[in-house]
């Protein structure tokens, strides 16, 4: 086991552990801000481009019922006639 010393309480810790057990600090460095944005400008496209795949499946398949309402009601109308 690889131990090191947190920098904030100066104790003994495994170098295993995120988090120092005595004091709580953060012993791994985090993403920095720049890779920090990255990852949300990313996350965001994949959301805006997820939503738009969401609304274009939902527009075909309200083309689908409106075709579907039109051909029932194009039926009624026709059975009307006769
Ligand atoms: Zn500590």
């Amino acid at each position: 086991m690889t131990v090191s010393f947190c920098r904030s309480c100066g104790r003994l810790v495994s170098r295993n552990f995120a988090y120092c057990p005595y004091c709580g600090v953060g012993l791994r460095p985090g993403p920095d801000a720049a890779e920090a944005c990255s990852s949300f400008s990313r996350l965001e496209e994949m959301q805006a481009n997820s939503r738009e795949a969401l609304i274009m499946a939902l527009l075909d398949e309200l083309d689908g019922i409106e075709a579907d309402v039109e051909k029932l009601l194009g039926d009624r109308v026709s059975a009307c006639d006769s």
